[in-house]
């Protein structure tokens, strides 16, 4: 019976954490959308598209580069890796972006970096000086390094979120040790 009205109380728990996770993720997609200000992202030199502010995540000043989430099929990842010794990127290996219509460099997807760059890990950072943006209301096409992409509200959202996984993960913590002393006995 003990053990019964245990396994009751993990399971609404567990379908807390889940409302908790699907909410926290349909906000953040609210946050990323906006429609209102929609630009394709074009190779500056062939006109190829490479993707959309959809999925534009952000801008690395430093590096001169838009970061996104995701990108056309006409970025073309390279197969090998690259190492980085001087530079922004300096200690970073990653793999080279190229344009699958005109050749041309499009950016990088870093896979290990120093510590100050790890947030760039795994993304798409397109130089921003090989884009030409479309906006879709307008009608017109701007140089991409003549905007800011900077989404204050993402990175808002980003630093609630992760508040909210550190109480997530607190909770599994105090949900794990009940299953194992359920399990296990006490002494777990
Ligand atoms: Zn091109």
């Amino acid at each position: 019976m003990y053990v019964m009205s245990k396994h009751t109380e993990d399971n609404t728990s567990c379908s807390i954490l889940e409302t908790s996770l699907v909410n926290l993720t349909k906000r953040l997609d609210l946050a990323r959308v906006n429609y209102q200000n929609a630009m394709v992202l074009h190779c500056a030199m062939c006109n190829t598209v490479w993707g959309d502010s959809l999925e534009v995540c952000g801008e690395e000043k430093q590096l001169n580069s838009i970061i996104c989430l995701r990108v056309t099929k006409d970025v073309v990842v390279k197969d090998e890796l690259e190492f980085r010794v001087e530079g922004q990127m300096a200690g970073s290996t990653y793999k080279a972006l190229h344009c699958s219509g005109c050749q041309c460099f499009v950016g990088v997807v870093p896979y290990s970096t120093p510590k100050h760059l790890s947030a760039l890990r795994n993304l798409f950072l397109l130089q921003k000086e090989n884009i030409n943006c479309y906006n879709l209301r307008s009608g017109t096409m701007v140089k991409a390094s003549s905007l800011h992409f900077d989404q204050s509200t993402v990175g808002k959202s980003i630093k609630e979120l992760k508040q909210e996984m550190d109480v997530l993960a607190e909770n599994l913590t105090a949900m794990e040790k009940r299953l194992k002393e359920v399990y296990y006995g006490k002494d777990g």
